[in-house]
């Protein structure tokens, strides 16, 4: 089963520069933190790494926890990889992060040097690669000095393990003070990643969306569709093989109140209305957003990655349409 990229794949992606950087990345990538784990098929994941390779997409976002179990995801990338992808390690662009809890006991987790540092080492031995291309630190943490967070994040570039560096989750004002040290360590921080979709507007509140585009960084939005809230997906109940019906960790059934879901149908006729799935109308509002650098969206199988992908033909919107979906909102 030998893989050879489709030669057009680089035609209908678009690609932006994250902030102010010279790198760009596809408007709209794909996340690995569900449907990569052990529970998962390689012959599936397979299948959705090559359609978005084959279609333009030459982001691919991991993190250190990424499973189940954790560290799964980056093992099972790492070996699609090395039998698809090892001709191309050069158009791509691989990143990953660490934060929240990786292993036991109190390095296992946070922000210091101790943790952030060898963290990085297992990815890349997890991945089979000498070097990511974005180390991100993943949450903040109130209990290390940002001082020393960033200093493992220069390190990081300084021993050549990571091109650029990212932070994931922080606010405006914190990730402001971090940009500080990190201009002073000339590290290449170019790119913050933050929850941000038609329900979720914590970023417009909490600065990092002012702040980031003022100080010319990159904007990753996670959770596009509200992990398959603002999708079709449970218009008429939970299918056995959603997220909430197959997983449960961190999308619960208690999600779906009868507010909820008033709203998703109201947006779904909306997407309608512009000939859209509410998928890619969701998607769409986020990519007409000139503050968004790149959409991330998870997939649990290939025809989903192409259905968001075709939000792209559409991303325009009337001041009605803005007007209607802020009322749905939460
Ligand atoms: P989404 O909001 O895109 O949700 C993905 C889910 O939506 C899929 O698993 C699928 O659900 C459903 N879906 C996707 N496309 C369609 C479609 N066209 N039609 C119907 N349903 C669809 O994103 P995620 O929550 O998965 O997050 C994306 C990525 O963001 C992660 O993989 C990760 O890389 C990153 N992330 C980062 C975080 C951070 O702290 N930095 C935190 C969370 C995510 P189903 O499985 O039910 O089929």
């Amino acid at each position: 089963d030998v893989y050879t990229p489709d030669p057009t794949r680089y035609e209908s992606m678009e690609y932006r520069r994250c902030g102010v950087s010279g790198l760009k990345l596809p408007r709209i990538a794909l996340g690995l933190w569900h449907n990569f784990g052990d529970d998962t098929p390689l012959a599936n994941m397979r299948a959705t790494i090559r359609t978005a390779f084959d279609n333009g997409v030459t982001y691919f976002d991991l993190a250190n926890n990424y499973g189940p179990e954790p560290g799964a995801a980056e093992r099972n990338f790492g070996r699609i990889l090395r039998s698809d992808l090892s001709a191309h390690r050069d158009e791509l662009v691989i990143a990953t992060k660490a934060g929240f809890e990786m292993w036991n006991g109190p390095y296992g987790r946070g922000g210091s040097r101790k943790y952030l540092l060898s963290s990085l080492d297992a990815s890349l031995a997890r991945l089979g690669l000498d070097y990511v291309d974005v180390f991100y630190h993943h949450c903040m943490d109130p209990d290390t000095p940002l001082k020393e967070s960033m200093g493992a994040l220069a390190t990081a570039v300084s021993s050549g393990k990571a091109l650029y560096v990212g932070l994931s989750n922080y606010d405006g004002p914190t990730m402001e003070r971090a940009m500080g040290i990190l201009a002073d360590l000339h590290v290449p921080f170019i790119v913050n990643q933050n929850r941000y979709n038609i329900f979720d507007r914590t970023i417009e509140r909490n600065g990092l969306k002012e702040t980031g585009a003022r100080l010319g960084k990159g904007l990753v939005t996670f959770s596009p569709l509200d992990q398959g809230l603002l999708t079709d997906r449970y218009l008429n109940g939970i299918p056995a093989d959603s997220r909430i019906g197959r997983d449960g960790r961190f999308l619960q059934a208690s999600a779906l109140t009868d507010d909820r879901l008033r709203r998703i149908r109201g947006l779904n006729e909306l997407a309608a209305q512009r000939g859209q799935s509410l998928a890619e109308m969701s998607l769409a509002w986020l990519l007409h957003d000139p503050a968004v650098t790149t959409v991330l969206v998870g997939a649990s199988r290939p025809a989903q990655l192409l259905d968001d992908l075709a939000a792209l033909a559409n991303t325009d919107f009337t001041d009605d349409e803005l007007a209607r979906i802020d009322s749905l909102s939460l």
